[in-house]
Protein backbone atom coordinates (compact mmCIF):
# COMPACT_ATOMS: atom_id res chain seq x y z
CA UNK A 1 0.00 0.00 0.00
CA UNK A 2 1.53 2.73 -1.16
CA UNK A 3 1.20 6.35 1.50
CA UNK A 4 -1.58 7.72 -0.93
CA UNK A 5 -3.97 4.99 -0.64
CA UNK A 6 -3.54 4.76 3.44
CA UNK A 7 -4.00 8.62 3.03
CA UNK A 8 -7.27 7.78 1.22
CA UNK A 9 -8.11 5.52 4.12
CA UNK A 10 -7.66 7.93 6.41
CA UNK A 11 -10.20 10.57 5.34
CA UNK A 12 -12.26 7.63 4.06
CA UNK A 13 -12.58 6.58 7.69
CA UNK A 14 -12.82 9.82 9.18
CA UNK A 15 -15.13 10.60 7.16
CA UNK A 16 -17.67 7.60 7.55
CA UNK A 17 -17.50 7.59 11.46
CA UNK A 18 -16.23 11.12 12.13
CA UNK A 19 -14.52 11.35 16.00
CA UNK A 20 -15.97 14.21 18.56
CA UNK A 21 -19.41 14.67 16.22
CA UNK A 22 -22.28 16.24 17.89
CA UNK A 23 -23.11 19.07 19.74
CA UNK A 24 -21.89 20.40 23.06
CA UNK A 25 -24.55 21.51 25.48
CA UNK A 26 -23.23 24.55 26.72
CA UNK A 27 -20.37 25.59 24.29
CA UNK A 28 -18.55 28.76 25.38
CA UNK A 29 -17.89 29.46 21.38
CA UNK A 30 -19.33 28.22 18.59
CA UNK A 31 -19.77 29.47 14.67
CA UNK A 32 -20.99 27.88 11.72
CA UNK A 33 -18.85 27.28 8.67
CA UNK A 34 -20.61 27.42 5.27
CA UNK A 35 -18.97 26.49 1.53
CA UNK A 36 -21.37 26.98 -0.99
CA UNK A 37 -19.14 25.90 -3.56
CA UNK A 38 -19.68 22.49 -2.29
CA UNK A 39 -22.26 22.45 -0.38
CA UNK A 40 -20.96 21.67 2.98
CA UNK A 41 -22.59 23.58 6.41
CA UNK A 42 -21.07 22.72 9.60
CA UNK A 43 -21.28 24.15 13.21
CA UNK A 44 -18.35 24.06 15.82
CA UNK A 45 -18.64 23.73 19.41
CA UNK A 46 -16.05 24.75 21.77
CA UNK A 47 -15.64 25.11 25.17
CA UNK A 48 -12.62 27.12 26.32
CA UNK A 49 -11.14 27.79 29.64
CA UNK A 50 -8.75 30.54 30.35
CA UNK A 51 -6.88 30.21 26.98
CA UNK A 52 -7.30 26.55 27.09
CA UNK A 53 -9.35 24.69 24.22
CA UNK A 54 -11.15 22.04 26.88
CA UNK A 55 -13.50 20.54 24.50
CA UNK A 56 -14.72 20.68 21.31
CA UNK A 57 -17.15 18.96 18.78
CA UNK A 58 -18.65 19.79 15.13
CA UNK A 59 -22.10 18.74 13.71
CA UNK A 60 -23.62 19.27 10.16
CA UNK A 61 -23.41 18.04 6.33
CA UNK A 62 -20.69 18.13 4.21
CA UNK A 63 -18.47 15.82 1.95
CA UNK A 64 -16.16 12.97 2.82
CA UNK A 65 -13.05 16.01 2.78
CA UNK A 66 -14.88 18.52 5.04
CA UNK A 67 -16.31 15.53 7.59
CA UNK A 68 -12.41 14.04 7.76
CA UNK A 69 -11.05 17.47 8.49
CA UNK A 70 -13.53 18.24 10.90
CA UNK A 71 -13.36 15.53 12.41
CA UNK A 72 -9.11 15.63 12.62
CA UNK A 73 -9.15 18.63 13.48
CA UNK A 74 -11.24 18.40 16.32
CA UNK A 75 -8.82 14.98 17.76
CA UNK A 76 -5.93 17.77 17.23
CA UNK A 77 -6.99 21.03 18.84
CA UNK A 78 -8.70 19.61 22.14
CA UNK A 79 -6.57 20.18 24.83
CA UNK A 80 -4.68 22.95 22.76
CA UNK A 81 -4.23 26.09 23.88
CA UNK A 82 -5.44 28.78 21.53
CA UNK A 83 -1.97 30.28 20.48
CA UNK A 84 -1.15 26.55 19.72
CA UNK A 85 -4.71 26.03 17.81
CA UNK A 86 -3.64 29.26 15.75
CA UNK A 87 -0.18 27.57 15.00
CA UNK A 88 -1.68 24.53 13.18
CA UNK A 89 -4.27 26.55 11.46
CA UNK A 90 -1.37 28.40 10.08
CA UNK A 91 0.69 25.51 9.28
CA UNK A 92 -2.28 23.28 8.05
CA UNK A 93 -3.26 26.29 6.15
CA UNK A 94 -0.27 26.69 4.39
CA UNK A 95 0.25 23.14 3.44
CA UNK A 96 -3.23 22.46 1.90
CA UNK A 97 -2.63 26.04 -0.07
CA UNK A 98 0.53 24.98 -1.00
CA UNK A 99 2.48 27.66 0.48
CA UNK A 100 5.49 27.65 3.00
CA UNK A 101 4.60 26.00 6.31
CA UNK A 102 5.88 28.54 9.31
CA UNK A 103 8.01 26.79 11.45
CA UNK A 104 6.28 24.52 14.66
CA UNK A 105 6.87 24.38 18.05
CA UNK A 106 8.43 21.05 18.36
CA UNK A 107 5.47 19.64 20.59
CA UNK A 108 3.07 20.27 17.70
CA UNK A 109 4.62 18.98 15.41
CA UNK A 110 3.04 15.55 15.97
CA UNK A 111 -0.54 17.01 15.39
CA UNK A 112 0.46 18.78 12.08
CA UNK A 113 1.75 15.70 11.24
CA UNK A 114 -2.12 13.83 11.69
CA UNK A 115 -3.49 16.42 9.48
CA UNK A 116 -0.92 15.60 6.61
CA UNK A 117 -3.50 12.96 5.09
CA UNK A 118 -5.62 15.78 3.83
CA UNK A 119 -2.62 17.85 2.32
CA UNK A 120 -3.41 16.06 -0.73
CA UNK A 121 -6.55 18.77 -1.63
CA UNK A 122 -3.59 21.32 -2.72
CA UNK A 123 -4.01 19.75 -6.02
CA UNK A 124 -7.95 20.79 -5.97
CA UNK A 125 -8.61 24.05 -5.32
CA UNK A 126 -12.16 23.57 -4.68
CA UNK A 127 -11.30 21.07 -1.99
CA UNK A 128 -9.19 22.97 -0.23
CA UNK A 129 -12.15 25.07 1.13
CA UNK A 130 -13.66 22.14 2.25
CA UNK A 131 -11.00 21.03 4.18
CA UNK A 132 -10.17 24.53 5.99
CA UNK A 133 -13.62 25.08 6.60
CA UNK A 134 -13.76 23.59 9.97
CA UNK A 135 -10.86 25.71 10.57
CA UNK A 136 -12.14 28.92 9.27
CA UNK A 137 -15.35 28.41 11.94
CA UNK A 138 -13.14 27.69 15.11
CA UNK A 139 -11.12 30.99 14.02
CA UNK A 140 -14.58 32.65 13.71
CA UNK A 141 -15.77 30.90 16.56
CA UNK A 142 -13.09 32.58 18.81
CA UNK A 143 -13.49 35.83 17.13
CA UNK A 144 -13.94 37.91 20.26
CA UNK A 145 -17.67 38.55 21.00
CA UNK A 146 -18.81 36.09 18.26
CA UNK A 147 -21.39 34.10 19.09
CA UNK A 148 -22.62 32.13 16.36
CA UNK A 149 -21.18 33.87 13.43
CA UNK A 150 -21.50 32.24 10.10
CA UNK A 151 -18.68 32.45 8.13
CA UNK A 152 -18.35 32.00 4.48
CA UNK A 153 -15.49 30.35 2.56
CA UNK A 154 -15.61 33.13 -0.05
ZN1 LIG B 1 -16.90 19.77 0.51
Amino acid sequence: MDLRDLYQDIILDHGRHPRNFGKLEHPSHFAHGHNPLCGDKITVYLTVAGDRIEDVKFEGRGCAISTASSSLMTEVLKGKTIADANQLFRSFHAKVTGGAAPPLSEALEEDADRLDPLTGVKAYPVRVKCATLPWHAVQAALEEGAVGKTVKTE
